[in-house]
């Protein structure tokens, strides 16, 4: 292992660090010696045990830091302790709103690269990151070099999240960096989006509408299969950008990559920017009136036929079992 020491940026969501968060402990764990997290928040200590049990031994914990934007505080903080000499080979950061954000300004901060929209990580003498490019039809490999750790910015799911049963992280202060100026945007309100079954990217089955739909009223029928079926709803861009769903539903290189034991695609073409958030799903079902459409390349089944007729059978099917 030529890997010394991995921090990864544990975000916290419900009380529970999210799944990115422990994949990206998971997959450290596999390549360096010592696997750490960085945290923020009033309530760092909680999550210890978590982290622990998915190999993180230490939590630098930036402490409670208010209604603050994480960006500024805790690319500071960790530029800090870079700067003193305390930072780990390499820092993983989940492709999420804060990690960008964070990775960003310590990239800046250190002026070293960011590498970004990272879907594998392996040990060849160092970290060596892979990328999927062109819509995810190549993927190409990176590493960094000269002085100071690598920053990467991970994809969810490019990674299983498994624990591996340690015990709790050891809770040690991150001191706060130098902020200057920049630390003034506050949060001012908080929206969270209603949800009543499990959420997207962790939902074991999905089923996703897309323009073939035919109009914004027939994604009631995508919503009620879903429910039926204990998952949640997805998305393809072309009814986002139609104003049908939010963006919060859309599945893709530019949405949510998800990877759950069933996903149902249905009046979705297949294009590559759609698949690449969902083609690792365990398995594919898709409808489409179009037997050549691209989605068929990545299906298990296949169904041609019109969604206006295969998706109320289904839903028909479904109640009648109870
Ligand atoms: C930089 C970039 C990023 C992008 N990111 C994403 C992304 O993250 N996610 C994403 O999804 N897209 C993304 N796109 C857009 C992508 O290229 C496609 O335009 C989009 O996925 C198409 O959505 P769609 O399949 O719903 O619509 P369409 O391509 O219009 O396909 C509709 C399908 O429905 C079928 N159909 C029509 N009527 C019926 C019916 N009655 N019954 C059954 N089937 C029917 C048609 O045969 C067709 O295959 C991105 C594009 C770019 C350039």
């Amino acid at each position: 292992m030529s890997i010394a020491t991995i921090w990864v940026l544990a975000e916290v969501a419900d009380g529970k660090p999210t799944t990115t968060s422990l994949e990206l402990i998971t997959q450290a764990r596999a390549l360096a010696g010592t696997v750490e997290a960085v945290a923020w928040g009033p309530a760092t200590a909680e999550i210890a045990g978590a982290l622990g049990e998915y190999g993180a031994t230490t939590v630098r914990d930036i402490g409670d830091i208010g209604d603050a934007l994480p960006g500024v505080p805790v690319a500071a903080a960790i530029a800090g302790a870079v700067s003193a000499g305390q930072g780990p080979d390499a820092i993983l950061f989940p492709a999420t709103y804060d990690g960008r954000d964070i990775a960003g300004r310590l990239s800046a901060k250190l002026d070293r690269p960011v590498l970004t929209n990272v879907v594998g990580l392996s040990d060849d003498g160092g970290l060596v990151s892979q990328h999927a490019i062109f819509g995810g039809t190549q993927v190409v490999t990176a590493r960094f070099t000269g002085e100071g750790p690598g920053i990467f910015v991970v994809r969810a799911k490019s990674f299983a999240a498994e624990p591996s049963g340690g015990a709790a992280a050891a809770v040690v202060p991150l001191a706060g960096g130098e902020t200057g100026a920049t630390n003034t945007a506050t949060v001012v309100a908080r929206h969270v989006e209603e949800r009543s079954g499990p959420k997207l990217d962790e939902a074991d089955v999905v089923v996703s509408g897309g323009r073939g739909l035919g109009d914004k009223d027939s994604y009631a029928m995508v919503e009620e299969l879903a429910s039926l079926l204990k998952g949640a709803p997805g998305a393809s861009r072309a009814i986002v950008d139609a104003g049908w769903v939010p963006y919060a539903y859309q599945v893709g290189q530019t949405g949510k990559t998800v990877k759950p034991t069933v996903y149902l695609a249905c009046g979705i073409s297949g294009a590559t920017q759609h698949l690449v958030g969902m083609k690792n799903s365990k398995n594919i079902i898709a409808i489409n009136k179009d037997q050549d459409a691209p989605i068929f390349t990545v299906a298990d089944l296949g169904i041609v036929g019109d969604v206006h007729k295969v998706v109320p059978k289904l839903i028909e099917a479904l109640k009648a079992r109870g």
